[in-house]
């Protein structure tokens, strides 16, 4: 029977894969000389250019901040002076606070927002301020993309659905996360934007000339959202992933650290086959972008743009936070 020879054969590969599998990854108990393992594959992986991202190897406590706690550190994070907006590529401007960022994607038919930072004041003051300052136009905004269903995204979209009709798009996760139990909710924030458009992994979002992949990175929560697209430097085409949530600030969950893990390496696979070259971020400790807009300011047009990492240096940001992702596995694992 023809037809069942090519299943056979699958199941004899599975079989094989899983062998294999098991014979390269044995499973070692978590000890610390598994985590001190992990820092140290991380701390290789950072080289000397990718260190900022080591804060993710430090140990992350283990319940998450008491209301009190979150109120005053995130007030102290948002009272920091704004850094000025800037243009990171030819259509993609950067329009955050000190602490989170967002950014513009300008294509034929208008605007792109990824993000839309803590609150109402934020959105008008650095959002709508910063893209008049950089000869853009708010009215242009079409879509909000919420990255994941965490207030310092969210804060501000409801405020520029309304006054621009913005469709806010978020995945189907984090959507069904905001509408029932946030993981975080503070009067600091704005509410949460009513459920509009709701995506899966692999979807796209096309305006214009520009699509995103939107591809669902399980881990931060469990809907974020790492958008890919296309910028253009200098006559020059890059390819850009925007690492949709970082921190692990969910307090002991060794099954989220699992899903982190897996989309590190998953991602991992995506930055080489699709030749991604630009890493970002929605914090600029994250990616450095304060640093590098301010370098681009300084800089004369010709010099290469100094968000452009190459694929291996975005290989080697996912081999990190996976590496810290498993460094803290281990350690909640052996509490
Ligand atoms: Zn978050």
């Amino acid at each position: 029977m023809v037809p069942s020879l090519p299943l056979k054969t699958a199941a004899l590969a599975a079989v094989a894969a899983l062998v294999q599998g098991c014979a390269q990854t044995p499973a070692q108990q978590p000890s610390d000389a598994t985590v001190a393992a992990h820092v140290a594959a991380a701390t290789r992986s950072a080289g000397s250019d990718l260190g900022a991202l080591l804060m993710l190897c430090k140990p992350a406590p283990a319940t998450r901040p008491q209301q009190a706690e979150l109120d005053s550190g995130l007030n102290a994070l948002i009272n920091k002076p704004a850094p000025p907006p800037g243009k990171a590529f030819d259509n993609l401007y950067f329009v955050g606070a000190d602490w989170v960022s967002a950014w513009a994607i300008k294509t034929s038919d208008g605007i792109i927002l990824i993000d839309a930072l803590n609150n109402q004041v934020e959105a008008s003051a650095l959002i709508e301020g910063g893209m008049r300052k950089l000869g853009l136009d708010p009215t242009q905004i079409k879509y909000v993309l919420v990255t994941h269903g965490h207030g310092d995204h969210y804060g501000g979209a409801p405020y520029l659905a309304q006054k621009y009709r913005a469709r806010v798009v978020m995945s189907d996760t984090d959507w069904t996360m905001t509408e029932t139990k946030l993981e975080f909710a503070t009067p600091i924030w704005g509410a949460p934007p009513k459920r509009d458009i709701s995506v899966k992994d692999g979807d796209r979002l096309t305006l214009g000339d520009t699509t995103l992949t939107l591809y669902v990175t399980p881990g931060h929560t469990m809907g974020t959202i790492s958008p890919v697209f296309d910028v253009g430097s200098g006559g020059q085409k890059h390819r850009a992933m925007l690492w949709g949530g970082t921190s692990f600030n969910f307090g002991k969950d060794v099954p989220r650290l699992d899903s982190y893990i897996d989309s590190t390496r998953r991602m991992g696979t995506v930055v080489s086959a699709q030749k991604i070259d630009v890493m970002l971020s929605n914090h600029s400790n994250v990616d450095g972008s304060q640093a590098k807009l301010a370098a681009l300011r300084q800089q004369p047009a010709a010099q290469a743009n100094p968000f452009v990492m190459g694929t291996p240096a975005v290989e080697r940001a996912l081999s990190v936070m996976g590496e810290c992702a498993q460094a803290q596995r281990d350690r909640f694992a052996m509490q």
